[in-house]
């Protein structure tokens, strides 16, 4: 693909070009620095909002879908997507609650363990966290008595943290929060968010948010999917309506750096298909020093090209082709006369139907551990959610995994399809099947 071109394409060749001109739109800037937004990274097409399962009721209703179109600044090369969609309306009613993943549990112990020993918590420390939703994480900072606090704007999932004991403000946090909470002294010397940045519509009030909560010499960790890893491993189903911002370590670091914060270390998780873990400090806070780490992910990113725009041009080619090696696959399996259901129905299993065209003509349905979902249908492709027990009952030829980040443990869980010849779909990084 001739991305270069591309990008540089004037507003006159796109109007001859039927088919470009969706490339480009008028007006939107960068989230972080402001400058005009004109570089594609991939566009998804038009998508429901992946969290907005349907229930039984509203199969027939109309249903709003937006543009999954993600750009990359020339500038600072955030990836991002406009706001589509008002934050308001896709978090006050969360259906994700993280509690339903073992693995995700596990991890968020290790990190509790792990920091607590790092960084001496204790009794008379503070550990906050935003987006705390279900109490995941910070249940097991309050076996260990160390005060927490959560934030949490979906009250639903704020409910069931307090429930357990898990002290939760059910806010938005940015500059106005932050200023109310240091005024009454509650300022952490752990402060933390795990897939949250991404979710951040006003990212610089975020970030200037954390800069003044933020302990002197406390610490900020923050989680968020790796956009080397995205791009590398063509990720394209973690992009969605509530992801608003995709960051390498390069780009994280000037955000950071912009509020006064520095980024004294990183760490690399397998989490969510790869993510980072990035620690940040006051940069006045002479008092740690940057690892190895920070210097040789920098130079990585900076090898592997995503300080050059050309590097991102070239993203939706490989993103196309995933989609017509799935597809594939499918075609040849429905063919056959063989029977298709879905593990899961995660956000980005969404995104990846609607993109690839796959409804019930393909897929019969899906199970997921969350009772939540169940009787109700994915949305857009109205694909139906049942308890995982069914599959057992259907005795499928294949079981499309939707959350392939997870693959192990749910190939591990549903070892027992292996019983009546049963074979596993995985979509990403590209279609395999595995017996
Ligand atoms: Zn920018």
């Amino acid at each position: 693909m001739s991305n270069e071109t591309s990008v540089m394409t004037s507003k006159e060749t796109q109007s001859k070009e039927p088919g470009t001109t969706a490339r480009k739109r008028g007006g939107s800037n960068c989230r972080f620095c402001a400058a005009p937004l004109s570089v594609n990274l991939v566009d998804l097409g038009m998508s429901p909002l992946c969290e907005s399962y349907l229930a039984a009721d509203q199969v027939n209703a109309m249903e709003p879908f937006y543009p999954l179109h993600v750009f990359v600044c020339g500038q600072c090369f955030l990836a991002q997507l406009e706001e589509y969609v008002q934050p308001e309306h896709i978090f006050s009613e969360y259906a994700y609650f993280s509690s339903y993943s073992d693995s995700w549990l596990r991890h968020s112990k290790k990190y509790t363990d792990l920091m607590t020993q790092r960084f001496g918590l204790g009794a008379h420390s503070l550990v906050t966290e935003l987006a705390s939703n279900d109490g995941y994480l910070l249940q097991y900072f309050v076996e260990k008595r160390i005060p927490v606090l959560g934030i949490e704007p979906a009250a639903n999932v704020a409910k069931v943290a307090v429930d357990k004991g898990v002290p939760t403000l059910v806010e938005f946090f940015g500059v106005d929060l932050a200023r109310k909470l240091a005024a009454s002294g509650q300022r952490p010397d752990l402060l933390l968010g795990n897939n949250v940045l991404a979710q951040v519509p006003d990212l610089n009030d975020f970030v200037e948010g954390m800069k003044i909560l933020l302990k002197p010499g406390g610490v900020i960790t923050m989680e968020f999917p790796h956009l080397l890893r995205l791009m590398d491993e063509n990720q394209f189903d973690t992009i969605y309506h509530e992801h608003f911002s995709y960051f390498s370590f390069l780009t994280a670091e000037r955000i950071f750096a912009a509020q006064g914060l520095t980024l004294f270390d990183v760490e690399e998780l397998s989490t969510h298909g790869g993510s980072l873990r990035i620690y940040a400090r006051h940069a006045e806070d002479v008092t740690k020093s940057p690892t190895l780490a920070v210097d040789e992910l920098r130079q990585r990113e900076e090898n592997a090209g995503l300080n050059r725009i050309d590097r991102y041009a070239a993203f939706e080619e490989s993103v196309k082709e995933t989609k017509r090696k799935l597809l594939d696959l499918f075609i040849r399996a429905k063919r056959e006369g063989k029977k298709v259901v879905g593990y899961g129905a995660p956000g980005k299993g969404n995104t990846l139907l609607n993109y690839c065209g796959i409804r019930t003509d393909m897929l019969d349905f899906t199970v997921d551990r969350n009772p939540y979902k169940h009787g109700r249908f994915l949305p857009g492709t109205h694909i139906p959610i049942f308890p995982p027990e069914q599959i057992r009952a259907a005795k499928p030829d294949y079981v499309f995994i939707l959350p392939w980040n997870l693959k192990e443990e749910i190939m591990e869980q549903l070892s027992y399809i292996r019983d009546w010849g049963g074979k596993f779909i995985v979509p990403i990084p590209e279609a395999m099947v595995y017996e």
